[in-house]
């Protein structure tokens, strides 16, 4: 199951808007990210790394 999450950009610019965008995250690949907030469960494929079991 995946979750939709909004995280804080893997690259951050030193200036400019801090954005965070809102990814689809697999329970895996959200260990490598830094979560901000964590929103509803959906059946989109993981954007990280497809899975979509
Ligand atoms: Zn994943």
């Amino acid at each position: 199951m995946r979750k939709k999450y909004t995280t804080e950009g893997k690259s951050q610019p030193k200036k400019g808007k801090v954005s965070y965008p809102k990814l689809v995250l697999c329970d895996v690949c959200v260990r490598e990210f830094v979560v901000i907030s964590e929103g509803d469960r959906t059946y989109e494929p993981c954007e990280n790394c497809g899975a979509d079991s």
